[in-house]
């Protein structure tokens, strides 16, 4: 979505609202998560002392895959995005910067932008979740399986160190 700009873009203290679903469902992610249609970003930009200043809370729902144990997992996300926009960056370091177009912003732009930042690199079910067994593929979740006698506790304690 864009939106227009026109009346605030000048006059310190204006304000414009918004409220839309950005279309986060059309994303894809290496984790293999999926954000669900029907997310919702309501916010307002405002024009702060001559500094156009984007707020903003994102509520979406995605579905996850346990990076240990593969569950399928719904995910509750509320996110708080805070953008400055300018019609110019001056300041290249500065990436929460988003451009103008003319007197429109991209309002899908800065809202997918911040949503995959905030991203995590893979999802777990639970913290404690256990995962399965290498060897025979069980869900240790729902318990212990057969093949732990047979691991040689140096080897063990030797894996733990490597998956730190
Ligand atoms: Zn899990
Ligand atoms: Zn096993």
């Amino acid at each position: 979505m864009r939106l227009d700009l026109k009346e605030i873009i000048n006059i310190p203290g204006g304000s414009v609202a918004f409220d839309f679903s950005p279309p986060l469902e059309e994303m894809e992610f290496d984790s293999g998560a999926a954000v669900r249609p029907g997310s919702r970003a309501i916010g307002t930009v405002r024009n702060s002392a001559g500094v156009l200043i984007l707020n903003a809370k994102l509520e979406a729902v995605m579905d996850c895959t346990c990076a240990r144990c593969l569950k399928s997992f719904e995910k509750q996300v509320c996110q708080d995005i805070e953008a400055v926009l300018a019609e110019e960056v001056q300041d290249e370091e500065n990436s929460d910067i988003y451009l103008l177009e003319g007197d429109y912003i991209d309002l899908d732009e800065v809202i997918l932008t911040a949503f995959v930042l905030n991203m995590e690199q893979r999802f777990l079910c639970s913290e404690n979740c256990r995962g399965l067994c290498e060897k025979c593929g069980k869900d240790l979740n729902e318990g212990p399986c057969n093949c732990k006698a047979e691991i040689d506790p140096r080897l063990a304690v030797l894996r733990q160190l490597l998956e730190k």
